[in-house]
């Protein structure tokens, strides 16, 4: 599977059971329907969302991107008291987030 952002190829994580696909190259994480849920640990998102934040607020430039499962564009979300925190989500398939993001929408989960 092709990052949905930069184009470059992803590679499989597993952890805890759960398949995640990150970019080899932005470092960004695609989880399938329920796996962000899942690893809503922070410990995990830091195992797991290995790059680096400066690079993930980089990719929020591109701002319009296809779900890698699909093709349809998804839909993007801001999170108001996180201003860094933005995720892209197709209802169907997945959410997609920058390096970075996934560890601050694990701690959004637990407020
Ligand atoms: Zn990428
Ligand atoms: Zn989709």
């Amino acid at each position: 599977m092709d990052c949905p952002k930069c184009k470059t190829s992803m590679e499989e994580v597993t952890c805890d059971q759960v398949l995640i696909d990150r970019c080899t190259k932005c470092q960004g994480l695609w989880f399938d329907n329920g796996g962000a849920e899942a690893l809503s640990n922070r410990l995990i998102a830091e195992y797991i969302d290995t790059g680096d934040a400066a690079t993930g607020e980089e990719m929020d430039e591109i701002d319009a991107i296809n779900c890698p499962r699909c093709s349809k564009p998804m839909r993007r979300f801001f999170d108001i008291s996180e201003t860094q925190l933005q995720y892209e989500e197709c209802d169907e398939h997945g959410k997609f987030f920058d390096a970075g993001e996934f560890t601050l929408w694990a701690e959004s989960q637990y407020q």
